[in-house]
């Protein structure tokens, strides 16, 4: 009977694009721990942790770019049917138009330093699921 309840908890958490662990409060967790005070950063970071965009994509299948309707796209040209299948590369193309953002903030010299390195690091594909090891080896970066 609580499994309903368990799936609008996983829907509501979204994840930290700095530390890659889910929060329920994504905008407090960024300002508390990561003390993100670029809004712009900020404002993308949450688009990133809940993979919402709105624009065109680019399928990150085939490399096309500028399409309105990835999900139409994925239907009709890699005869991705179920929805399900769907969702995580949506969601990948989704977290890269939001990178290629964060790396424009970052190309503009802004006057309030960014804390986050999404669009600096390499692609992790693999961001959906927990993974607590991925950890170590960002933390080298610095
Ligand atoms: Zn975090
Ligand atoms: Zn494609």
């Amino acid at each position: 009977m609580s499994n309903r309840h368990f799936e609008r908890v996983l829907q509501k958490n979204k994840l930290c694009g700095i530390c890659f662990k889910s929060y329920n409060n994504l905008s407090q967790h960024l300002k508390v721990s990561h003390t993100v005070r670029n809004q712009e950063e900020r404002c993308l970071l949450l688009k990133y942790g809940s993979a919402r965009h709105y624009g065109q994509l680019t399928c990150p299948i085939c490399d096309k770019a500028n399409l309105a309707r990835l999900d139409k796209h994925l239907i009709d040209l890699h005869d991705i049917q179920n929805f399900k299948d769907r969702i995580p590369v949506m969601r990948q193309a989704k977290r890269a138009e939001i990178k290629k953002k964060l790396a424009a903030i970052r190309m503009s010299n802004p006057p309030i330093p960014m804390v986050s390195a999404l669009d600096t690091g390499p692609d992790l594909d693999n961001t959906g699921s927990d993974n607590g090891k991925a950890e170590s080896s960002s933390a080298s970066f610095r």
